[in-house]
């Protein structure tokens, strides 16, 4: 074991908390959950009540102004539990931190206070039916008019698309313009013309409400657009390396949880008279995901370190969430094999875990659009 040194003693007294409160308010129900398709809205409230939704926004707007590393103990103790509904990283992680880092002063007093005690759920809306990878040619469209920006288009596989008060919505405000066209809006679900659509059905994460989300002439008040018209793309951007990191930061977690149930059960489980621990295959194959976690969980809490300094650049970012998810998808194949015909049962935490961790490799960028910016940083003049 190496030992960790990316956390405090702080960090650890707050892991106990949040792992207490999940292993009360949220294991015993998340297979009611997974059949209803999303977790019950009050344990949003009930996280914020505890100060688990957005550690890191500042004290003035009623945060608690804590780094980055509770977000990581948040999204550990999450994936080591395999809660894949529990949507509270892309709200504290990615959503949020949008309005925190590019809000107007009245946006911020305005919904940042809600979005802690967990009355606001956020979402944040990219992907389109006909663009996900290809961000710039969004064609949702904001076009102004007057005091408003008028909404018109569609957007699918939005994460907390159901329980979503307030989307962040990627469009375009320019549509003759490429990525310089691209704008943030601030859209309150309440609207007339915004309507939510069914709760998508998928192969996993199945507690997790994702949703497509439709604007049929939706009058966005013109003060809710976030940051600068046409800065958009650019936040994104900047925005897009701690997504990623939270999304390593899970599948590592994840990965460890996995290979853990997997040793529990490989010393119970007897076949020709012998536990199947005591295979020469089983413990070479154990040896061999070991190994390679060990060294992708230092490289994960390095970036971690590198973001608290404010040092984790786009490229490491894209490595981390590339080799995390895909060994966590990895590992988690060869835990299933290791579990025999058991490892396909829903009931197992091992199955739940390898079909859950399948969209790690899709979404916040697909794994081929991490080589794609890492392979475009190497060879850059
Ligand atoms: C469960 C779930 C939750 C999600 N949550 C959200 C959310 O909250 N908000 C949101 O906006 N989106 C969300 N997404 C969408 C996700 O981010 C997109 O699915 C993803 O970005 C890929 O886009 P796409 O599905 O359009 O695939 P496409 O872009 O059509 O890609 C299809 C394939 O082509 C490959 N490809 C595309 N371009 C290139 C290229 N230039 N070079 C090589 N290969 C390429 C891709 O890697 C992929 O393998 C979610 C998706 C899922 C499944």
């Amino acid at each position: 074991m190496i030992p960790r040194t990316v956390f405090n003693t702080e960090h650890e007294q707050f892991r106990d908390t949040v792992r207490k409160f999940l292993e009360n308010e949220a294991v015993p129900h998340h297979a009611q959950w997974e059949k209803e398709g999303q977790v019950d809205r009050a344990l949003w409230n009930k996280a914020g009540e505890m100060g688990f939704l957005c550690p890191q926004v500042p004290e003035a707007y009623g945060g608690l102004e804590l780094d980055f590393g509770y977000n990581a103990i948040i999204d550990e103790e999450i994936s080591r539990l395999g809660l894949t509904g529990i949507g509270w990283g892309l709200h504290s992680d990615i959503a949020v931190p949008y309005i925190a880092n590019y809000g107007s002063e009245e946006q911020k007093q305005k919904y940042l206070p809600k979005c802690i005690s967990g009355e606001i759920v956020t979402a944040i809306a990219m992907t389109e039916p006909g663009t996900g990878s290809d961000l710039q040619n969004v064609r949702t469209t904001a076009i102004r008019d007057g005091d408003h920006y008028v909404l018109n288009g569609s957007k699918t596989f939005i994460t907390n698309g159901q329980h979503a008060e307030l989307v962040i919505v990627v469009a375009k405000t320019n549509p003759d313009e490429g990525a310089s066209g691209v704008s943030l809006l601030l859209v309150d679900t309440s609207l007339p013309g915004f309507k939510k659509g069914t709760n998508l059905e998928k192969i996993g994460m199945k507690a997790q409400d994702t949703s497509e989300l439709f604007f049929d002439d939706v009058r966005v008040p013109a003060e809710d657009l976030l940051g600068g018209e046409g800065q958009g793309f650019i936040y994104l951007m900047q925005e897009l390396p701690q997504e990623r990191l939270g999304v390593a930061i899970g599948a590592i977690a994840n990965a460890e949880a996995g290979l853990q149930w997997t040793i529990d059960y490989v010393r119970e489980r007897k076949a020709f008279g012998r536990p199947i621990a005591s295979f020469q295959n089983t413990q070479f194959k154990l040896a061999e995901l070991s190994s390679e976690l060990t060294a992708l969980r230092v490289f994960v809490d390095r970036c971690l370190e590198l973001h608290y300094e404010k040092k984790l650049d786009v490229p490491t970012a894209a490595k981390a969430k590339l080799l995390a998810t895909d060994f966590q998808c990895k590992l988690l194949d060869e835990c299933v094999q290791l579990h025999g015909g058991y490892g396909y049962m829903w009931e197992y935490p091992i199955a739940r875990a390898w079909a859950d961790a399948r969209v790690q490799r899709i979404y916040a960028g697909t794994n081929e659009i991490m080589k794609l910016i890492i392979g475009r940083d190497l060879v850059k003049n």
